[in-house]
């Protein structure tokens, strides 16, 4: 880094994102993305028109997204946020309610400890149980800011709705942030709860069930008075967070609920057959709700199964956090893309 730099970024480790390789053609599963196309419907509905329309800026406001999205989950326009990603969601609630402290789960997604740490945010760190669940009771009453990923990242372990209610209720003075980027593969959505509760922000994506990872679309869903919170810290920041097409993109993809429901539902088969499949070749997975799945093997090491599969081409995660470092973190990809992953493993395992 430069002399010039601030001794906060100096000291910040920042994300690090999955391997996006551009060389080598994997089967990539190490980002969590939809092994589906977007929906044709989606990107048809794009005109030249709306191409010729990006000599102007895009809407702030991202109104025909937000009308659909407030229309998709009978919530009001103003209780919707458009975000570019839902990084960019996490990262407005961080700034607007980290400073009271945050607290989430030792092993949960990344980037919140990026984000407490560029937004001037104290953090503390609740131990997932030995079995990787969560106990509400500990989150329950903090006087800051709790932050859940509902499945929770790395794991694919989720919460009913009914408990993320109770942790709702128990922190009536202070927000609680419920990241749902992979809640369309579990079914239990907390949308709903934001016309009781005003404390609660949820926040999801276009990346993982809607194959729109790569046009960077995310959401916010609250109640109005945190959305004017939000949209405090977007406007000074930057105002057109959403380029044109990107928003069009997610507004026709939202409306193609037939391509949505199909591909959910042959990525919830696909999980359950490759955590079945893993089972029977002596893995031990974790009972996942998301696109995913964390899975160890006493025959062999995360990070030498990590190697070994990229080797042959499958591209899988390897984390070194202590808890989680013999697992792998395996994206459901196509019912091809599985048999060949099984296959690999197989093969790796008995030329061990
Ligand atoms: N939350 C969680 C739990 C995630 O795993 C991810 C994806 N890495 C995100 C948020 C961010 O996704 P995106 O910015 O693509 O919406």
């Amino acid at each position: 880094m430069s002399r010039f730099v601030s001794d906060k970024l100096n000291e910040i480790s920042p994300y690090i994102p999955g391997e996006q390789p551009q060389d080598k053609k994997y089967i990539k599963l190490n980002t969590n993305e939809n092994p589906y196309f977007t929906s044709e419907r989606a990107v048809g509905a794009i005109t030249k028109e709306d191409l010729l329309g990006l000599k102007r800026y895009s809407d702030p406001e991202c109104t025909p997204l937000k009308k659909t999205i407030a229309n998709y989950y009978g919530v009001g326009q103003n209780n919707v946020l458009i975000t570019n990603g839902s990084d960019e969601a996490l990262a407005f609630c961080f700034q607007a309610y980290g400073r009271c402290g945050a607290c989430y789960a030792d092993i949960t997604y990344g980037f919140y400890d990026v984000f407490a740490h560029m937004y001037d945010c104290p953090a503390e760190h609740i131990p997932l149980e030995d079995d990787f669940t969560i106990d509400i009771t500990k989150y329950f009453a903090k006087g800051k800011t709790v932050v859940i990923a509902n499945p929770n990242a790395q794991t694919g372990i989720a919460l009913d709705v009914g408990d993320i209610e109770k942790i709702v209720q128990h922190n009536a003075d202070n927000i609680v942030i419920i990241d749902q980027a992979y809640v369309d593969f579990f079914g239990q959505n907390a949308i709903p709860l934001i016309k009781k509760y005003n404390n609660l922000v949820v926040v999801n994506t276009f990346s993982k069930s809607r194959s729109l990872a790569g046009a960077r679309v995310g959401y916010i869903v609250a109640d109005e008075h945190l959305i004017v919170d939000l949209n405090k810290v977007k406007y000074s920041f930057h105002p057109y967070n959403v380029n044109t097409i990107s928003m069009l993109l997610a507004k026709n993809a939202m409306e193609d609920e037939d391509y949505f429901t199909q591909c959910v539902s042959k990525i919830i088969a696909a999980r359950e057959e490759m955590s079945e499949e893993l089972k029977k070749l002596g893995f031990t997975v974790l009972p996942s709700s998301a696109n995913f799945v964390l899975a160890r093997t006493d025959k062999m090491g995360g990070k030498q199964l990590y190697e070994k599969l990229k080797e042959n081409g499958i591209l899988v995660r390897h984390f070194s956090d202590r808890r989680i470092d013999d697992f792998v973190r395996i994206t459901v990809g196509t019912d091809e893309e599985t048999k060949i992953l099984i296959k690999t493993i197989k093969n790796i395992l008995e030329s061990k």
